[in-house]
């Protein structure tokens, strides 16, 4: 089904995506990411140069200003997808864009956003976003890492996990207490940068998925952050902040579940039209034919969902629960896709040289971060029926 959310600046701009994934995304590349476990700064360097990260910055700061439109890095997403080695830098993108620089765009003090919007539309400052703690991850209220005042800023103790980019990053958007008990305004979202004594995000974790992207565990001791690092120069604003970026976030997961879903199905009917069984290709089965006549449905009504999620977006009507419809939408009907692309490609399938195997054991975490699909249901339910 043809998609309508794209003008001719989208499609020059796919020109330009492609270009790059020529030269700086090969399987070769792919293998250095995820024997050293990050994507290389020359490359996230390159990729700002040529316009693929740093979108969300706004035009003032040297971005694209796209804060507010997601169909640009949509694009990026399914041309990185697509060829198949480059979901790592398609990761490391969605956490600079989706996840750190929406906070100081939105809401920095000016003095904030001059000093780092500039770096980060260049990638010479990468972010991330740290909130998932050890002993909570659901249920944000339970997090301990706490940031007490003190004489000119605030010192930072406590331990973040499941961090992406959390090695690779030099500014992490942290979610802290700096109030007393659970309630919303007990918490603030701090910058903390590389090299503050007392920061070590040096270790990482070794993933099912996406070997590529760091993921990392983040300890603060006795970490001195200045006042100017509070996000907005206002304490107890961190949950309120937290919830204006919910939609995007949501929906870049959705958006990539249907750019993984569309790839899926490429790699899948190309596949099964070149492999032979019983003297016919692999296509020609009955059985074939349907579960590829199912795929192409399901891409197709991702697309629609995920299209019509972004034009609200840009708009500014996507609410938060319509965004947790997306994100367990689409990543529950990506898992079904890939799945049924791993069984059409046999044993090969299961061979990690492929992508549909790469992709495969990818998508498992997106049904777990950006909130669980359970936590998502939960939200949505509690939109529809009007209870808790
Ligand atoms: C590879 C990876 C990258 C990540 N990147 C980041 C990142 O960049 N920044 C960050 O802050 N976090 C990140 N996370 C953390 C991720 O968002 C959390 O793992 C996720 O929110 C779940 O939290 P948890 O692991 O503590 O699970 P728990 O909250 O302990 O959940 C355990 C189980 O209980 C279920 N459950 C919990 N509450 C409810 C409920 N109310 N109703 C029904 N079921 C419920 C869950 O769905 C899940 O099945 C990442 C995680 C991974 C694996």
């Amino acid at each position: 089904m043809q998609r309508d959310i794209y003008d001719e600046d989208h499609e020059a701009f796919r020109e330009v995506v492609r270009e790059f994934v020529k030269r700086y995304v090969s399987p070769e590349k792919a293998a250095q990411w995820d024997r050293d476990g990050e994507v290389d700064r020359p490359t996230m360097l390159a990729a700002a140069e040529h316009g693929l990260i740093g979108l969300s910055v706004p035009e003032e700061f040297g971005g694209a200003g796209m804060l507010m439109d997601y169909r640009f890095r949509s694009v990026v997403n399914e041309e990185l997808i697509r060829c198949g080695h480059g979901s790592a830098l398609a990761g490391a993108f969605g956490i600079h864009d989706d996840l750190a620089v929406p906070y100081l765009a939105h809401f920095g003090t000016d003095a904030q956003q001059q000093k780092w919007l500039p770096k980060m539309a260049t990638a010479e400052v990468l972010g991330a976003l740290a909130m998932t703690e050890p002993g909570a991850g659901s249920d944000l209220r339970g997090v301990t890492t706490t940031a007490k005042k003190v004489d000119g800023g605030y010192v930072v103790n406590g331990a973040k996990t499941f961090i992406s980019s959390g090695k690779t990053a030099d500014l992490v958007v942290t979610f802290v207490k700096t109030g007393e008990g659970n309630r919303p305004d007990a918490f603030s979202l701090i910058l903390i940068e590389d090299g503050m004594a007392g920061f070590d995000h040096s270790k990482t974790l070794h993933k099912m998925g996406f070997p590529g992207h760091d993921t990392a565990e983040l300890t603060f001791t006795d970490v001195f952050v200045p006042d100017e690092n509070l996000i907005g120069g206002v304490e107890g604003l961190g949950f309120i902040q937290l919830m204006k970026n919910l939609p995007l976030e949501r929906l870049s997961i959705g958006a990539v579940a249907a750019a993984v879903g569309e790839a899926a199905l490429e790699w899948t009917l190309e596949y099964t039209t070149s492999r032979q069984a019983f003297g016919h290709p692999v296509v020609d089965f009955q059985n074939t034919r349907f579960r590829l006549a199912e795929m192409a449905t399901t891409v197709d009504a991702m697309w629609a969902f995920t299209d019509r999620a972004m034009n609200l977006y840009r708009h500014g009507k996507l609410s938060a629960d319509e965004a947790a419809k997306v994100k367990f939408w689409c990543t529950e009907r990506e898992w079904e896709i890939l799945d049924q692309g791993v069984q059409l490609h046999g044993g090969y399938g299961y061979i990690t040289e492929y992508p549909i195997a790469r992709a495969f054991l990818d998508a498992r975490v997106h049904r777990i971060y950006g909130g669980t699909n359970e936590v998502m249901r939960e939200i949505v339910a509690r939109s529809v029926t009007g209870r808790k």
